[in-house]
């Protein structure tokens, strides 16, 4: 690949970040081999910039220095108020950089710059405040335990943490993890996606602005066999959390359980069902099925793909869906008409045409889309499929993608059976102004998120995570904050 013109201009706006280097004890430093690695700007298959790689003598040092600022240092010392006065200052910067960081996102990633300005970069300083405020509010319990004995708990940080992101929501899946862990008080080892290495590098640089210590937040970019495996199995790390695919999620589980058996706690891949029912209003379920399916170009972990239509409404809304769905703007993510940008590099979007050849394959008819874009760039069409059923890879399996599988029921239980009937339990979607109906199948699906007339409600606030094989381990919510503290009983004679 060449280096693009114009994507580098990005990049030379921040010349404080050098997106050549890792960033260790507060830092910017070369990786111990030299080696770097491209990164591409999927709207072009250009290279942005040239990225260090990290491996595990880098991840060596990044522990050391967290382990250092965890022992030794200020930040998990201080109030809890100090804490959050400092993540609060990092919040701000953020804001202070919104335009910048939301367009690395884009260049980087092909997310939708509105989407990035809206919506990402907001939720991210938001997590920072929303944590911030938690921090001097972690408290423990007293226990009366006989007339002999009291005792009182202290909840105390974790310890050096391992942070391994996904490439989907760069910035947002960075302080999902990062903003409760700070606030617990731990130190970090982060690892970015190697799909989007470099705003990651623009926070760090922010965090030290800030005032959080030196060795407090690390940054260590490379391969997930190299640089995350250095983290899981690493002898010093106290707990790891992780979102990604279920795949690399076992793997990370082994490593664990073969060094330290430090703890995990893993968000990991969903095929997640939409159920709308006869009573729905077909025009609004439409949307929502569209929107379920084609945010973030498919490339969201809740997404939801199957998507069931009760007999009564299913001809109407299949005609519906398919109108809408071809006239959706597929282009350029810094357009602001643009509703779906490219696939996030070249290797997921083979992924995903391979998945589209399959269904086909399998005997899907193509309702909608299921090609490629004709020009430079990773764009794929939004793709609804039909005459599908959940033994048919296109409707099992994750694809991450702008691709839909539609399928008709008759009853509330067939709903709920073919629903349930996936390895994955990350969310669900269901659509009726039944109430006993939402509640009833609210219930019976196992699933982490419940969606009632809406889809990707979320809420900083809201705790979210998967059950079945999509993980385990809430982010987000006080629940992300109890993740990473331990608790430490103290008992004494009375
Ligand atoms: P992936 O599992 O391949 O990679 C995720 C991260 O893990 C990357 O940083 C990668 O470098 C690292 N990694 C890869 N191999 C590793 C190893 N052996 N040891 C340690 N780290 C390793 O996932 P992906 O394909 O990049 O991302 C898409 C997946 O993420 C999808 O399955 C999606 O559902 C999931 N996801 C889940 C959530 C959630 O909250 N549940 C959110 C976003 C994405």
């Amino acid at each position: 690949a060449k280096h693009g013109n114009g994507n580098s201009e990005y990049l030379e706006k921040i010349p404080d970040v050098k997106f050549t280097k890792l960033f260790i004890n507060g830092e910017f430093v070369d990786s111990i081999s030299g080696k770097t690695f491209e990164t591409v700007d999927p709207r072009t298959g250009e290279v942005i910039t040239l990225v260090a790689e990290g491996d595990k003598e880098d991840v060596d040092l990044a522990v050391k220095a967290a382990r250092k600022a965890f022992d030794h240092g200020t930040w998990p010392r201080m109030s809890g108020f100090e804490r959050g006065r400092i993540m609060n200052k990092f919040a701000d910067l953020i804001e202070q950089n919104l335009e910048e960081l939301a367009a690395l996102d884009t260049i980087d990633g092909g997310k939708l710059f509105s989407l990035g300005k809206e919506v990402d970069i907001p939720s991210v300083s938001s997590m920072l405040r929303y944590y911030a405020g938690a921090a001097d509010k972690i408290h423990g319990e007293t226990l009366k335990m006989s007339m002999e004995l009291q005792g009182y708990t202290l909840l105390e940080p974790v310890g050096v943490v391992g942070l391994i992101i996904p490439w989907n929501f760069p910035s947002l899946l960075f302080f999902i993890k990062a903003a409760p862990a700070l606030a617990a008080g731990c130190t970090m080892v982060i690892k970015p996606a190697e799909q989007t290495p470099v705003s990651a590098l623009f926070y760090a640089h922010l965090a030290k602005q800030a005032g959080i210590p030196d060795g407090v937040l690390n940054v260590i970019n490379g391969f997930g066999p190299t640089a995350g495996a250095a983290i899981s199995s690493h002898m010093d790390i106290d707990k790891v959390s992780f979102t990604g695919s279920t795949e690399v999620g076992r793997l990370i589980m082994q490593a664990a359980a073969t060094s330290n058996l430090k703890q995990v706690s893993l968000e990991l891949g969903g095929k997640s069902p939409l159920i709308v029912f006869d009573d729905a209003d077909v025009n609004k379920a439409v949307e929502l099925a569209l929107l379920a399916v084609l945010y973030n170009k498919g490339e969201i972990c809740c997404a939801g793909s199957r998507v069931y239509v009760q007999e009564g409404i299913y001809e109407e809304f299949e005609k519906k869906i398919a109108e809408k769905a071809k006239s959706w703007v597929v282009g350029d993510p810094f357009d602001p008409h643009v509703q779906q940008g490219p696939q996030v590099d070249k290797e997921q979007f083979e992924k995903i045409l391979y998945y589209i050849e399959q269904g086909k394959k399998e005997g899907g008819t193509i309702l909608t889309g299921g090609k490629a874009l004709d020009k430079k760039g990773y764009y794929i069409e939004p793709t609804i499929f039909t005459d599908v059923k959940e033994e048919m890879i296109v409707v099992s399996d994750e694809i991450f993608g702008p691709v839909m599988s539609l399928m008709k029921f008759k009853t509330v239980e067939e709903a709920i059976e073919r629903a349930n009937n996936t390895k994955y339990g990350l969310a669900a979607g269901i659509v009726t102004k039944d109430l006993n109906i939402a509640n009833r199948v609210s219930r019976s699906i196992r699933a982490g998120t419940i969606w009632i007339n809406c889809y990707f409600a979320l809420d900083r606030g809201c705790p979210f995570g998967g059950y079945k094989m999509s993980g385990f381990g809430k982010d987000k919510g006080m629940q992300a904050l109890y993740k990473f503290l331990q608790v430490k009983a103290v008992v004494t004679p009375i």
